[in-house]
Parts: structure tokens; C-alpha cells; sequence
């Protein structure tokens, strides 16, 4: 389609100027494109960005240029395409909703199946959320996965998109026996020192390579070391993904040590509770039957982060943005 920039982009003169920027950077890293344009009358085109002829969709925005209009004839008309991510901070709401609208539709569809399939929570029930970070591991994560299993728990797994990628059968297994899987970055930085298209990169990455595999994104994320701030936050918000964090850390990592692990967990559980694990410890794993039957001892019973935040929401306690 067709249509003016300004329907879509914020042109406000920050904007134009690193909006602008970027476009050089694109024709920069083209040969084809380079090799042809005329710098004068590029800079005499990019002199009114809203008069740009484009087209976008919910992976790119593309820009052309008609034969002569900044190149040398043999070159021919122009295309330049640049990836969604990158012109993010320009889209407007509107332009937002459009464009993401289709992700949005399929995740909350699968939220509500879901949530349909399973029985309605207890308002005066106990509940936790077992949470496993950084897999999936090709030995701990169906160790584990056999091991709730085996005691009828549904689980959630913030995964890496990079893991996601070398083992998508685990990713698979992982959604095809009802747990849920949430986002934790494709690498695992630090996202709090991420400038906007690094964010987004991380998070679109994994959410796409996860797609791929399961056909729907991951509903939560939660980012590595728990590191987050407000530019995180706006883009979890538009990509309708909740930030999720924990209420009880199980020191894992740290101890390696299934008899800590259990006290750690016991010591500090609550109604409402979500706990950290990583199901890439071997100690995780071997500490994890004990785990779940101290707490079912306790009355507990376990559920995924997003009936959690529906029943606490519920209870009038969230959402839990961050
Ligand atoms: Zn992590």
C-alpha cells in the first residue's frame, strides 16, 4: 500500500534527523544502491522525509525511488528495505496496532485457550509458579520436563532465543505437554544497557525463533539478571508481553546444591509465589521432585506465571508490569 509517512511515523524533527541518518546508514551498507546515487540530489530528496514514497508491513518499510530521482539512470528505480525493528521509535500508535495487531490476536488466542482448557482457580486456593530460566538445555530441560510429568505440574521456561534455535524439538516438547514459555532474550545481556534497537532485536529475535517452532510468541518476558528500565518496559508494552520477575529466588546457580535449593524455596514461599530455577543445572533437576513435594505438603499448587497473574489480577493484587 501506499500512503503518507506521517499516517505511520512520528516526523518530529529528532525523529526526521535520525530517521534520516538511518536511510544513509542503509544505502551505505548496499553496494547496488551506492555505487549508482548521487550524494546532492539523495540529500535534496531527504530534505522532505514525509514526501517519501514507502510502503510497510509487519517486517519491514521499504522506500523507492523512482529512475533519476537520486541515482544515475542505470541504476533503475530504487528499493531500500529496512527491518521493522529499526524504525520502531518512529511508528506512531496507530501505525503500532495495525502492524502488530496480527501477533497480538494469535497470542491472546492462545492465552485463552489455555486458560479454557484448564479449571478455574480457587480464590481462597494457594498457589505457585515454578519458573525455569536460560534453557532449553538438551540434558537438564527433559529431566525436568519428566519430572513435572510425573507429578502432574505445569511449569513455565523463559527460554534463550539462541538455545530456542539449536534445540527446537525441546522448545517443541516443552509447549506440546501444556507448560508455557516466555522470553528471556536472544543472548542473555544485560538489556538495561541496550540502547532501543538492541532491545528490540533481542526480544523480536527470540520471539520469532520461538514462533517458528510453537506458532504462537511467547506470552511474558523476563529479562536476563532481572535487569530492566522504562525503554524495556515501553517495548514489552507493545509487543503485549508482560515483564516478569520473581518473589522467590532459589539460588541455584548459586549453591548447586539440591539440599539449598529446597531450603532456599521452603524458607521463602508465599501464596502467589514465583520462583526462580534455571533448567540448566544438573543440581536443579535432582533437587526438583523434593521441591514439589514440600510444597504440595504445604498446600501448594502449581500453576504457569499467566493463570498466576489472572488470579492475582483477580485478587486485585496486578498486573505485574516489571
Ligand atoms: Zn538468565
Amino acid at each position: 500500500t501506499m500512503f503518507s509517512l506521517e499516517d505511520f511515523l512520528n516526523l518530529t524533527d529528532e525523529n526526521k534527523e535520525r530517521f534520516k541518518e538511518l536511510i544513509l546508514d542503509h544505502i551505505d551498507e548496499n553496494e547496488d544502491i551506492r555505487k549508482g546515487v548521487s550524494t546532492e540530489l539523495l540529500e535534496e530528496s531527504l530534505k522532505s522525509i514525509k514526501n517519501l514514497k514507502c510502503s510497510i508491513d509487519s517486517e519491514e518499510l521499504s522506500i523507492y525511488w523512482d529512475q533519476y530521482e537520486i541515482a544515475i539512470g542505470a541504476t533503475g528505480n530504487i528499493q531500500l528495505t529496512i527491518p521493522l525493528y529499526e524504525i520502531n521509535f518512529l511508528l506512531t500508535d496507530k501505525a503500532r496496532k495495525n502492524l502488530y495487531q496480527l501477533d497480538i490476536e494469535e497470542n491472546n488466542a492462545h492465552k485463552m485457550v489455555k486458560q479454557q482448557s484448564r479449571e478455574q482457580l480457587d480464590p481462597n486456593g494457594k498457589y505457585v509458579a515454578l519458573t525455569f530460566d536460560d534453557g532449553p538445555h538438551s540434558t537438564v530441560t527433559p529431566k525436568i520436563l519428566n519430572i513435572v510429568k510425573e507429578y502432574q505440574v505445569q511449569a513455565t521456561f523463559f527460554m534463550l532465543g539462541n538455545q530456542a534455535e539449536y534445540d527446537p524439538e525441546l522448545v517443541h516438547r516443552v509447549a506440546s505437554e501444556g507448560h508455557e514459555i516466555g522470553n528471556h532474550s536472544q543472548t542473555h545481556i544485560d538489556l538495561s544497557m541496550a540502547d532501543e534497537f538492541r532491545i528490540h532485536e533481542e526480544l523480536n529475535t527470540t520471539n520469532e525463533r520461538i514462533k517458528e517452532i510453537v506458532k504462537y510468541n511467547p506470552s511474558l518476558i523476563r529479562p536476563p539478571y532481572g535487569a530492566y528500565n522504562d525503554l524495556l518496559i515501553n517495548q514489552a508494552k507493545q509487543l503485549n508481553q508482560p515483564i516478569i520477575m520473581w518473589s522467590v529466588d532459589s539460588l541455584d546457580w548459586q549453591s548447586r546444591d539440591p539440599v539449598a535449593i529446597n531450603q532456599e524455596i521452603m524458607n521463602q514461599v508465599t501464596n502467589g509465589s514465583i520462583i526462580l530455577m534455571h533448567d540448566i543445572h544438573e543440581e536443579t533437576a535432582e533437587a526438583l521432585p523434593e521441591v514439589i513435594t514440600n510444597l504440595k505438603a504445604e498446600g501448594y499448587d502449581f500453576v504457569i506465571v499467566t493463570e498466576l497473574l489472572n488470579w492475582l489480577e483477580a485478587e486485585d493484587i496486578g498486573p505485574h508490569f516489571g
